[in-house]
Parts: structure tokens; C-alpha cells; sequence
């Protein structure tokens, strides 16, 4: 058991139980609540239905001593969370005030007109709860005491859940957990490198979390030592060059920031990809001070108009290739004027793969203050797969490239 004791998540709505929403929330829930040292022993889904919330509730809060729910906060007549924990509890749910005067504050600055009987629903707080306002949304959390400890509520929506979260449960990643984030190296060479290591740390536990190409070794602390940051030191050392963080950040924050503190500016020039790896850096807010632009040139044609790319080179080696790699990113350095330039061109299938150039294959090119350089992988996993591992592959070279 965790050192924390037992705990329990109920994810609340019918479009869970109908299958149309993905429980997002359950993972993130318990993958915070584990890190901080309890033990998940029970997660469950329930429909938007009074009698089997309240029934459900009741039971969990009797034998946990955190129960956790999301969902059904909101302001209409299937949000029935608030009620249903006010009956498992055998407490009343009360009217603040101070809630009534912010969503008519809300509802008056949304031009809504005067806020309906409807919205204030969500003014209603069980009997001693703990009041979290929302930074998003307007739905509240609640933090009730219960017999056995307590019964946290929060909103469905996993961008208002979220920051509720971190207010409730603290950074789990600064106390007893630290995560080194991997690129370039498999689940099990990770999980092989860090084990050794930790045969020093007894106390520590390791997890090895794999997404495409990328990797997250999770440290846990279960002793009362303070010996996380020396196994976190430790661990990372076995790592090596593969760790791009230790502080939570993407692979593509990484990159921008590292250009950023250079001055570096970035472009991009995108065949199989087509666009996924100027979306990737432009999705991180603030990537204008670094992105300059990108291009989609899927086709021949494009690459020769738009990069400059020769024919010759395309017809005597092949779109997937590395000189035209290497052409695509020194000519994108040329149009696109950015210091670093990144180009994928590769074959993400299903089809169009020949033995010399199978599904998988893709050729990177980087140009960076006038050198051009290019690389190879070959990638597994469908067109999907393909294309996502190569926005991670090219993100990692730029980091390389920009001494990370
Ligand atoms: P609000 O009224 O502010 O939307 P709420 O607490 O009433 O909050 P719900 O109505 O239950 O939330 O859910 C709203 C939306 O949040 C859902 O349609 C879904 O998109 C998302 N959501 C709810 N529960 C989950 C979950 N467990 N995992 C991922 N997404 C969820």
C-alpha cells in the first residue's frame, strides 16, 4: 500500500458510460494521486444517474480516505454530482453567497443577462466543504470532509480539472517524484540503464513510461530519505544525452527554449509530415519569438519551386533521400531566411514502399548557420505512427543541433 493509504476516483457521465469521451481524467487523477504516494484501488465510471452516484459514493467514502470525482459540476439538470454527494454524505447542500455573487458577476460580464435559477445551481457547496473557484469554467470544486477523510469534487472538463488538481494536491513532480524525459533511446534500454543505478537507491522506485519515440523514467521516493535528487542525478547521468528535461517540459518547448536563449530563429520544410512539425513547435505559446514558418512541399514540383531542390537530384535518388533531405533544408534556410531549418521527407505508407526504400523510411535534413547535415530512421507503426515518430526525431535532432 502507498504510503498515503487507499484511494478511489469516480469519473461522473453518461458520455462515459455511453463510450463517446475517452476517461482522460481518470489517468491523470491517478497517475498524480500514485505519484504522491497513495494507492488507487478503485476507479470507476458512473452515468448521470442520482440514485447510482449516491449509491456509488457512499460506498467508496465509507471505506477511502480520498474519493476523488470529476464531472457533472456544471450548471444544467443531468450535473447531479453536487446532490449526489450531498445525500451519500447525509449532509445538506447550501447556497453561498459569495458563489451567487460571483456568477451573477460572471453571467453580467458574458452578457448573458440576469443569470438563471439554472446557473446558480452551481453556488450550491455540501455542508463544511472547501470551496475551489475555478480559474476556467464556472463550475467550483469542492473539498468535503467525510467519516473516513475526505471527498474531493471537481469539474469534468480536464482543462478545469487540472489546475484544481495542482491547488489540491501541490506539485506531485517536486516532492516525492522526479521525471527524466527521454528521446532517442528505447522503453527497455531506459528501463535497463536507470535499474542499475537505482540498485543504490533502494528506496527509489522506477517506471518507464512510453509514448512514440519518446520516454518518461519516473522516479518515485517510497522511503522518509531524501534521496530522490541524488537517484534523480544518478539516473540521469545512466541517460546520458537522451534526458531533453527534468522539469515537465515537451520535447518542442525544449527546442524553442534552447533557440531562444541562442537567438536561433527556426524554420521548417515538411514532406511526409506535412505540417505536423510546424504545428508541434507552434502549438507551445510564445513560439513566434523563435518559429519563423514552415512549408508543405508534398509534392516534386514544390520542392524544386518552392526549396530549390534540382531535379536532378530528385530523379537520380529519390524524393526520400538524403541529398534531397539535405537540399530541402539548406533551401528552406535560403527562402525561409531562419538560422535552423529542419526538413522530413520520408515514406509514411501504407503504401509506396519498395525494398530499397520501405514504409518507415525517412530522411532528415538539418541546416544550421550554413552547414547542412542529414540522417536516417527507419520508423515503425502505421502512417500514424510514422509520421508522429518523425515530428519527434526531427524536434530531437534540432535539439542536438542546438547543443542539447
Ligand atoms: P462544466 O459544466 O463546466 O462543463 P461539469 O463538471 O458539469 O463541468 P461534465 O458536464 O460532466 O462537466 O463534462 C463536461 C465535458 O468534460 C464532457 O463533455 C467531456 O468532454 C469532458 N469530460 C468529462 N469527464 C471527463 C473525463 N473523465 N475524462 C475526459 N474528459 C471528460
Amino acid at each position: 500500500m502507498g504510503e498515503k493509504g487507499h484511494a478511489a476516483i469516480v469519473t461522473v457521465g453518461s458520455e462515459l458510460t455511453y463510450g463517446l469521451r475517452l476517461d482522460t481524467n481518470t489517468r491523470d487523477i491517478a497517475s498524480r494521486l500514485s505519484r504522491l504516494g497513495y494507492t488507487v484501488a478503485e476507479a470507476v465510471s458512473v452515468a448521470d444517474d442520482l440514485h447510482a452516484l449516491a449509491t456509488t459514493l457512499k460506498r467508496l467514502c465509507a471505506a477511502y480516505p480520498l474519493v476523488v470525482t470529476t464531472g457533472g459540476l456544471g450548471p444544467t439538470h443531468d450535473d447531479l454530482t453536487r446532490e449526489a454527494a450531498a445525500k451519500s454524505l447525509d449532509l445538506p447542500l447550501e447556497r453561498d453567497p459569495k458563489l451567487m455573487r460571483w456568477l451573477e458577476s460572471v453571467a453580467a460580464r458574458h452578457a448573458l443577462g440576469k443569470a438563471s435559477e439554472q446557473v446558480f445551481r452551481q453556488a450550491e457547496v455540501i455542508q463544511g466543504a472547501r470551496v475551489i473557484r475555478p480559474t476556467i469554467g464556472t463550475a467550483s470544486g469542492q473539498v468535503v470532509p467525510t467519516s473516513a477523510g475526505k471527498l474531493v469534487l471537481l469539474p469534468g472538463p480536464p482543462q478545469e480539472m487540472s489546475p484544481m488538481l495542482d491547488e489540491i494536491f501541490g506539485d506531485a513532480e517536486r516532492s516525492s517524484t522526479r521525471i527524466l524525459r527521454c528521446a532517442g533511446i528505447t522503453e527497455s534500454d531506459a528501463q535497463v540503464a536507470v535499474q542499475e543505478v537505482l540498485e543504490e537507491h533502494p528506496d527509489i522506485s522506477l517506471t518507464v513510461l512510453a509514448s512514440p519515440s519518446l520516454v518518461d523514467v519516473v522516479l518515485v521516493e517510497h522511503g522518509h530519505g531524501d534521496d530522490i535528487a541524488d537517484a534523480a542525478v544518478d539516473a540521469a547521468a545512466a541517460l546520458g544525452s537522451h534526458v531533453y528535461a527534468s522539469d515537465g517540459r515537451s520535447l518542442a518547448e525544449v527546442v524553442l527554449d534552447d533557440a531562444a536563449q541562442l537567438g536561433v530563429t527556426i524554420a521548417t520544410a515538411e514532406s511526409c509530415t506535412g505540417g505536423m512539425l510546424s504545428a508541434a513547435l507552434t502549438d507551445v505559446p510564445g513560439s513566434s519569438r523563435v518559429v519563423r514558418g514552415g512549408v508543405v512541399t508534398y509534392s516534386n514540383e514544390l520542392k524544386m519551386s518552392l526549396l530549390g531542390v534540382r531535379q536532378a537530384l530528385l530523379e537520380q535518388n529519390g524524393a526520400v533521400s538524403a541529398s534531397v533531405a539535405e537540399a530541402m533544408a539548406a533551401g528552406a534556410a535560403e527562402t525561409l531566411g531562419a538560422d535552423l531549418t529542419l526538413s522530413v521527407t520520408g515514406v509514411a505508407g501504407p503504401e509506396g514502399g519498395t525494398d530499397e526504400k520501405p514504409v518507415g523510411l525517412v530522411w532528415f535534413g538539418v541546416a544550421y548557420r550554413g552547414e547542412t547535415s542529414s540522417f536516417s530512421r527507419r520508423l515503425p507503426g502505421d502512417r500514424a505512427g510514422v509520421r508522429t515518430r518523425a515530428v519527434v526525431a526531427a524536434l530531437d535532432a534540432a535539439r542536438k543541433a542546438l547543443g542539447g
